[in-house]
Parts: C-alpha cells; structure tokens; sequence
C-alpha cells in the first residue's frame, strides 16, 4: 500500500506513489482549526505531468482494449471499496474543505452512485444501426475511447467531481490524468488508492497534485491530452476552453453559478423555507448550485421572510467534523476574505443586511474561516451581490409581483447553473420551465444537486460542452466511429458521394 508514512503524500504516476521531480512539497490546513496541518502534498512540475501523461499513453492501450464489461467489474470493485472506506473519506473532506460530516458523508454517497452507474455503462456503451443506402452493405457506429484525458477539479466536492468524471472516462476505455485542486489533495489522494486497492492497471489513472497554472496548463498544452474535463470558476473554465479549443481538444467546462429559488404566493411555505435554508447554507453555501438568490411573490413576503429569518437564526455554527453544526467554516483564507468583501460591497451598493454579516472570531472560533449565515433583502438589481457568485453563507432576497417578473429577475445574471420554484400551480411552474435560463430546473425543491443517470451542467457561463452524468457522459469520452461493410459477393458500380 502507498503512503507509509500518512502526513506526507505522494503523486501516483504510473502505478507508483512518487515525488515531486522538484522535490518541492505544500502544507494544507483545516479551515476550522488553521494551526492543524492536514498533510504534506507534492508540488508536481511540468516534469511530472509529462511523466503522467506518457505512463497514461502506455497503460492507456491495454485498457482501451480491456472489454468494457470487464472494466466495469474493477468499478464494481471500487465500489465494494468506498462502502467499506468511505467514513475515512468523508471525515478526510471535513478536515481538508471544512464541509459538515454530513454532507461530506453525502459527497460519498453521491460518488458511489455514479461509479455504480458507470459501472453499468460498460454493459451498454451503445453505438446505433442503420441501413444503408446501398445494397449489400451493413452500417453502424462504434465507441472508441479518446485516449489520455485531463480531469481538472475544484475543491467544493473533493471526491464527488473527480469521481463523476473518472469513472465514465475510464469505463469509456480512456487513461486519466488527475489534477486536483491543490486545496483538497488529500481527498485525492484517498480516492486514488481506492482505484489502485481495485485492481486498476497501473499507469491507467495518475493523480498529480500541484498549482493549476503550472501542472494544470501543462495538461491543457499537451498534444497527447484529448480531452479535459474541467469542473470550477467561471474566469478559468472560459480560458481553458477556449484554449483547448484552439488546439482542437474536446473540452467540457462546468463553471460558476448564482441560482435563484422563486417563491410563489400559493408555495408551501413550510417547504419553500426549508428548501432555501438548505439551499443557502447547506455546505455553508459553497455549492455550484448553491441558493444565492430568492425571489419572492410579494403576497408571500412577509411571512416568508420572517420564517426565513427564524429558521436561520436557528443554525449552528461550528466544526463540520461535529454532527451537531449545520453550517461550518469556509474552506480558505481566500474564501473568507472573499465572502467578508462582497458582505461589505452589500451594504455599500444600497442592500439591507437583514442578518449575519460578521466574521466569528472568539472562543471556539478563533482559529477558523467562520462567517455567520447571512441574509440581504431590497437588494438593487445591478450590485455585485445581486450579480456574482459570492460562494458562501450568502442570501440576497428579491420581490417580484408576478411568475413573469421573477424569471426575468432569476435570468438577469450571467450565470444559468440552476434554479427551482415553489408553487402548487401546474400552469405556473410550466411558465417557468419553459423560459428559465438554467441547465436544471427544480420544481418544489431547493436548488442542488441532481441524480447522476441524469445530465448536470448549466447555460450561458455556468457551462459550456457535453453535459456530464446521464447518458451524455458517454458521449464526452468516446469517439463515434462509423464504420461501412460492404458484403457483397462481386464488384458492383458505386454511387460516388463525398
Ligand atoms: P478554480 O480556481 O477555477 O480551479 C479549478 C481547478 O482548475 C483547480 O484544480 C485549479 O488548480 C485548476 N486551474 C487553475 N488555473 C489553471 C490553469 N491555468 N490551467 C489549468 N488548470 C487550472 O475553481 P475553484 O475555486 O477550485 O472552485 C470553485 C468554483 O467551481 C466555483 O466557481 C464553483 O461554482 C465552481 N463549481 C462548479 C460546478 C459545476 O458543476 N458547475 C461544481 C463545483 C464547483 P489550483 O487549485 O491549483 O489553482
């Protein structure tokens, strides 16, 4: 087994925990007790990417021609594994991200499925038939994997993102290359030994922890790198498209969000409250799919807000790792500065804070990124807490007199990730469903998450590329090969088309 000794990490290239070629290491830290240090991780070089992506494009031929069933079975196996590690995983997400143990343990739980699922896939990974248009002559399609891959992730969902992107590049028949964010290397690296514990041939998956502008843009440059799945902001993901782009790689790129919950004056107020309170601070807000906005049917106002504040009000905050807290502390120094900044700008730019807004300081607080659960209403429409992503314990309220004027409300950003509606009238949601800019759209439930056999990903700036998840995934990690057989006994004249 890797890793003898557990506060130093090492990068997995080619089927062997290594250094850094630098020999330059970094520290983590837990955000709720920032003196405690989380581990000892490789700064990985230009050097050590190559090195992955070569032992990918090795390795990267046996898999591809490993039958897709039989590479199911090691996800199955890895499966098996998680049931068995995944509290390890889950209490190793709180430390590193902070996140409350329970939707840490979530985090894993959703990682499974989506390895279940992949797993599944190697059973279908279906091409079509069709006839053909000349005689004698049989045509289909067939999947043929991309080759090496780049997966490239955020911090937020440690395991969950990297699983839903290596599972079906890998079950598709591809070799990885696995850059995580370098605040969450340890989540990493823990669910890299999984893949190793289950047999995956060596060289097939190769993690490499280090700076994104360093190790990550020597991924996005190489011309052995096919194709790059990119999960995290808006402001890198449009520049690592566009780049992979100009070197014609397949890209997918999910991205920022600011999603809005609208509430209608027949919702359920009981629901709609509980939705937006798990939606805003559930993970302390740090979710792509976070509820950054709720706008409100001015009928329900009153008593929505006034159950709103109570509800909130009632959170603990605290560590994560105690099954008591709901809300914990942001994940970094940089979130915290940058939450507190756009706090600040609230108040400035004519919002009214209704409650929170402090940074928690004293006592059992004093050594983590905490910010109290933090609500603004009459917030004008073109501040920047209105319009950006704050990515924190962070509700902007908004009233709106009719269905009409919350969706132009919901669709005034740049970002389309998602966004949900509470209302028992049919007519209404449909309104709603048909002319709301976002990629997922819920109904009478908060504005996360989302079932992996179904597509995830968003519009406008949320999103660009294939969808993952669902049965799209496939689609991002294969190459639809056509292939024409001609079957007849004799020569004949052929048609002469393109
Ligand atoms: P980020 O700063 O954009 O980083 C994402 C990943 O890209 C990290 O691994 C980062 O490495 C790497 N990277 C940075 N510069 C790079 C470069 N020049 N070339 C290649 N890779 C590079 O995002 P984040 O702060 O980790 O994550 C938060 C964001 O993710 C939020 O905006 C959130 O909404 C979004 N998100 C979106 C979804 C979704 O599905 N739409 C889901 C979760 C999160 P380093 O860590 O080393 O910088």
């Amino acid at each position: 087994m890797p890793n003898p000794n557990k506060t130093t990490y090492q990068s997995y290239i080619g089927g062997e925990w290594v250094n850094s070629s630098s020999g330059e290491t970094y520290e983590t830290f837990n955000p709720a007790h920032t003196s405690n240090v989380v581990g000892t991780f490789q700064s990985c070089t230009v050097e050590d990417a190559e090195a992955a992506i070569a032992a990918g494009k090795v390795a990267g031929v046996g898999w591809a021609s490993t039958p897709a069933p039989q590479r199911g079975a090691v996800l199955l196996k890895v499966l098996g594994i998680l049931e068995r590690r995944g509290e390890e995983l889950a209490q190793a997400i709180t430390v590193e991200e902070g996140k409350p143990i329970i939707d840490a343990r979530g985090e894993i739980k959703r990682a499974m499925n989506i390895i279940e699922y992949s797993a599944g896939e190697g059973r279908r990974m279906f091409g079509y038939t069709t006839p053909s248009e000349l005689p004698d002559t049989v045509a289909y399609t067939i999947r043929r994997p991309m080759g090496v891959v780049a997966i490239i992730t955020p911090w937020n969902f440690p395991v969950a993102i990297p699983a839903w992107k290596i599972a079906p590049a890998l079950i598709c028949g591809n070799a990885v290359i696995f850059k995580p964010a370098s605040a969450t290397p340890l989540a990493a690296t823990l669910l890299t030994e999984v893949f190793e514990e289950a047999g995956l041939p060596p060289g097939v998956l190769n993690l490499i922890t280090g700076s994104g502008s360093s190790v990550g843009n020597a991924l996005v440059e190489s011309p052995d790198i096919s194709a790059i799945s990119f999960t995290g902001s808006t402001e890198i993901g449009t520049r690592l498209y566009a780049r992979g782009a100009s070197l014609l790689k397949k890209v997918q790129a999910e991205m920022g969000g600011k999603n809005a919950a609208i509430i209608m004056n027949d919702a359920d107020l009981d629901k709609a409250v509980g939705g937006v309170v798990q939606g805003a601070f559930g993970s302390t807000g740090q979710r792509c799919t976070a509820t950054s906005r709720v706008i409100v049917q001015d009928g329900i106002y009153g008593d929505f807000m006034k159950e709103l504040v109570e509800r909130t009000s009632a959170l603990t905050v605290g560590d994560g790792i105690d099954e008591a807290n709901d809300v914990a502390p942001l994940s970094s120094q940089n979130q915290l500065d940058t939450v507190m900044e756009y706090i600040g700008s609230g108040t400035e730019q004519g919002a009214r804070l209704v409650i929170g807004g402090h940074r928690l300081e004293d006592g059992e607080f004093a050594d983590g990124y905490y910010v109290e659960p933090t609500i603004f209403e009459d917030v004008p429409l073109d501040s920047r807490i209105a319009q950006e992503e704050i990515f924190g314990p962070v509700l902007t309220v908004f009233k709106a007199k009719d269905v009409k004027e919350a969706v132009d409300i919901s669709n005034s950003v740049e970002f389309g990730l998602s966004s949900s509606i509470y209302t028992k009238d049919l007519t209404v949601a449909h309104q709603y469903i048909n002319t709301v800019e976002t990629g997922m759209v819920h109904v009478n439930a908060p504005t996360l998450g989302g079932e992996v056999h179904l597509p995830f990903g968003g519009l406008k700036s949320s999103g660009v590329g294939a969808r993952e998840q669902g049965v799209e995934m496939v689609d991002f990690f294969t190459e639809p090969i056509t292939v024409y057989i001609d079957h007849a006994a004799e020569a004949k004249e052929r048609a002469r088309f393109i």
